[in-house]
């Protein structure tokens, strides 16, 4: 019995990151939906993608890249108002709000877009050199310390229970909120 319990949390949860993940996510917003719309109560979801990280990955490989998840995902179950966060597949992830509408939300997904934007990564020094082990010393001289740091950031698009039909439809309102927060330049939060 204890083992299928721990089959079920493991099942339930991404190896990189430490949130809960996509298979996790499908129940639990099926599960909030209907509460929401059975007692006609309030429900937000946000989907969240990181900004360039293709271009990311190319730049300073895929390791670091997977230092900018786990990054991100820290920053995000720091959103105050309540929020769960889940890893929802590769660079993307949503938040759940039960009992805010996503005008509601607004002001705290800035402040999770701005905490991401805000944090400064320190790149581990093989990573910041460049491929040219020789260009790397010269570059460097004798000073180890000086690391290279970067930023990154995150696009937010935000729909809820007002929207809606199904769980479903609320993941396409906000993927095309998210898809507006591209177009208008990344880096922002678009309500549908
Ligand atoms: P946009 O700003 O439009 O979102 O551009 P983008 O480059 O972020 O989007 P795109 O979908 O082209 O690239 C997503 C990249 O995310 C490609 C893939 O290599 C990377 N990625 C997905 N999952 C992981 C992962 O688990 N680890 C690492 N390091 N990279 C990942
Ligand atoms: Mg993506
Ligand atoms: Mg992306």
């Amino acid at each position: 019995h204890l083992q299928t319990e721990w089959l079920q949390i493991i099942a339930n949860r991404d190896g990189l990151t430490g949130l809960s993940n996509r298979r996790h996510f499908d129940g639990a917003l099926d599960l909030a939906w209907r509460s929401a719309i059975r007692h006609q109560r309030e429900l937000s979801l946000l989907m969240i993608d990181i900004d360039h990280f293709k271009k990311f990955n190319d730049t300073y490989g895929h390791d670091t890249g997977d230092d900018v998840l786990k990054m991100v995902a820290s920053r995000l179950t720091k959103t105050p108002g309540g929020a769960k966060v889940y890893r929802f597949g590769g660079e993307e992830f949503t938040i759940v709000f039960k009992g805010k509408y996503a005008d509601e939300c607004k002001e705290f997904l800035e402040e999770a877009r701005k905490s991401i934007a805000e944090y400064e990564m320190i790149l581990r020094d093989e990573e910041s050199r460049p491929d040219n082990h020789k260009q790397g010393q010269k570059k460097r001289g004798n000073d180890s310390s000086r690391r290279k740091s970067v930023f990154v950031t995150a696009s937010f698009g935000a729909a809820d229970s007002k929207n809606g039909q199904a769980p479903q439809d609320v993941i396409k309102l906000a993927d095309e909120a998210l898809y507006k927060a591209k177009k208008a330049g990344r880096n922002c939060v678009r309500l549908h």
